[in-house]
């Protein structure tokens, strides 16, 4: 049945005709317009008025297409410990909770997590994301499984000894596990610059240029964190970094990033650090909100991402836009800090940008792999649609998402899941937690 499948999703004759659809491509400041798309090969052939027979038609008179969304930032496997522990008071007592469960993980309970947590993604418009995690290449198998694309962190704790072991031990298994497939690549993935040394950064920086990959991590995520990093180095967490040589040695794309100096920030804009925003994380933990409106204004590039599950507690990009606009209008006190269009880009192309992929996906246009959600419109809270980007960003929830493409495959159609078999995620991921709690 597996073979047959996989037949299906690489037949490259396979062309599928979305019809009259309310097109936002992202490529063009609030443009939307009626038309057709034609996906063939997995990548968008056409878009216009398209007459002829595909050999799928999907009425989309009442529906929305997006580039489906980029999830720049989570720990997909961290599903796991949702709901767990989360009155803590701060980050640092709520890690201390987790990180001995975090101790007692195996390969199992890191799959049936990260293809429960692809289904929330699938679920939520999002196609593409980028994971912090361990065990990564169980991560790798379930999001293969799901049909979606993966920028796949191989985390980093500890110096450069340990990182040395780890690119030494893991590595080989995420490569052998990614193989070919161009729906995965490798990012380092440094947790934070209060678990990891300084010559940890250096040692895997220069790991992640020789390889083509990029830098992912954690920065000043909370007031603490960069209060103990001037104690500690006189300099403050992204100052560190940038004395370290990070920024210039790897592209790097920093979650959080709340806590910021401007002189942090034009140092993040002058190396062309990509920013991933997290707002309900960093609003759940009492972190701060993050100063976006000041980095837009340098040009920083911001990205959106939900975080994992376990600070957050979900996974879905429709609550995490409708979040982030929100907070955005509180922190500056204005409902134009940030349009809606503003948070579309953080979740589509500027996601993609963060990653590097923004020659592939993050919008729609020609060329480009077909990577589409469609948002069905005919419902209450839809009604009446006036302005799109406003109804996507306030009045849209889950429960919208009606079809989502992967590089072409359909993954969701009339918010059902085709190619995860919910209620096993469900039971499978259950059975896993109730046994981390004996062990
Ligand atoms: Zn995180």
């Amino acid at each position: 049945m597996e073979a047959f499948f996989s037949i299906l999703r690489y037949n490259s004759a396979m062309t599928t005709l979305i019809k009259n659809a309310l097109v936002i491509p992202m490529t063009e400041r609030e443009h939307y317009e009626k038309s057709d798309i034609l996906i063939k090969d997995g990548k968008i052939e056409r878009i216009g008025t398209i007459d002829g027979k595909a050999d799928e038609t999907i009425d989309a008179s009442s529906m929305i297409a997006l580039p489906s969304f980029v999830n720049a930032h989570t720990h997909l496997s961290m599903t796991l410990m949702r709901n767990y522990k989360d009155t803590c008071e701060n980050l640092q007592d709520w890690l201390s909770e987790i990180f001995p469960i975090e101790d007692k993980l195996c390969d199992e309970d890191i799959y049936w997590s990260s293809l429960l947590g692809s289904a929330e993604l699938i679920e939520s418009g999002c196609t593409t994301f980028a994971d912090m995690y361990f065990f990564a290449w169980n991560t790798v198998k379930a999001a293969r499984k799901a049909g979606i694309r993966g920028i796949i962190g191989q985390t980093f704790m500890g110096d450069a000894e340990d990182a040395e072991h780890r690119i030494r031990e893991y590595e080989p298994r995420l490569r052998e596990e990614i193989g070919n497939d161009d729906m995965f690549r490798i990012d380092a993935a440094v947790h934070a610059i209060y678990t990891s040394t300084p010559d940890c950064y250096a040692k895997t920086a220069e790991w992640a240029a020789s390889i083509g990959a990029r830098m992912n991590t954690h920065i000043a995520e909370t007031r603490k964190e960069v209060d103990d990093s001037i104690r500690k180095y006189g300099k403050s967490p992204v100052e560190l970094l940038d004395s370290l040589g990070v920024f210039s040695t790897v592209p790097t794309y920093g979650a959080h990033c709340v806590h910021l100096s401007d002189n942090d920030i034009d140092i993040l804009s002058s190396r062309s650090v990509s920013v991933v925003h997290n707002p309900s994380s960093n609003m759940k933990l009492a972190s701060g909100a993050a100063p976006i409106m000041k980095m837009r204004k340098k040009g920083i590039n911001i990205a959106l991402g939900t975080d994992g599950a376990s600070s957050n507690n979900n996974l879905s990009m429709m609550k995490e836009m409708n979040t982030a606009a929100l907070l955005a209008t509180l922190s500056e006190m204005t409902p134009s800090a940030a349009r809606p269009y503003d948070i579309l880009e953080m979740a589509t192309i500027n996601g993609a940008r963060a990653l590097g992929l923004e020659d592939r996906i993050g919008t729609i246009e020609p060329g480009k792999d077909a990577d589409i959600v469609l948002i069905n419109t005919d419902d209450v809270n839809m009604t009446p649609l006036n302005d799109p980007f406003s109804a996507v960003i306030f009045s849209s929830d889950r429960k919208n998402i009606d079809t989502v493409f992967c590089k072409g495959r359909k993954l969701l159609e009339k918010g059902n899941l085709l190619t995860i078999d919910k209620d096993e995620a469900i039971r499978k991921t259950n059975e896993r937690w109730q046994d981390i709690l004996r062990r």
